[in-house]
């Protein structure tokens, strides 16, 4: 999920940047005692943009793309959207 993790910073850094505040962040792994910082620079500016433009391209499909059963989607939170057509969703946790 340390993908995951810094795509969501990097999503609150650029929409910040875009509101006229620039600034750094730090993503704590409290379980490994971690601290992992992010900034948005140049090329992680054009990676989130990227992202973006995916995440547009995916919202204006007429259906969601197919599921893929990844090992951690157990514990994800959208666990219960992905699922719900399957029969798995609240009470296969
Ligand atoms: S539950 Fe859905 S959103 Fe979460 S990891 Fe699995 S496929 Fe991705």
């Amino acid at each position: 999920m340390k993908n995951a993790d810094e795509l969501q910073l990097l999503y609150y850094l650029y929409i910040l940047k875009k509101r006229g505040i620039e600034k750094r962040g730090k993503i704590a792994y409290t379980k490994e005692k971690k601290v992992i910082e992010i900034e948005l620079d140049e090329k992680n500016e054009e990676k989130i943009r990227k992202v973006i433009a995916e995440v547009y391209k995916i919202v204006e499909n007429e259906a969601a793309p197919t599921l893929k059963k990844l090992t951690y989607c157990k514990s994800c939170a959208y666990f219960d959207f992905c699922y719900a057509e399957e029969g798995e969703g609240e009470n296969a946790k």
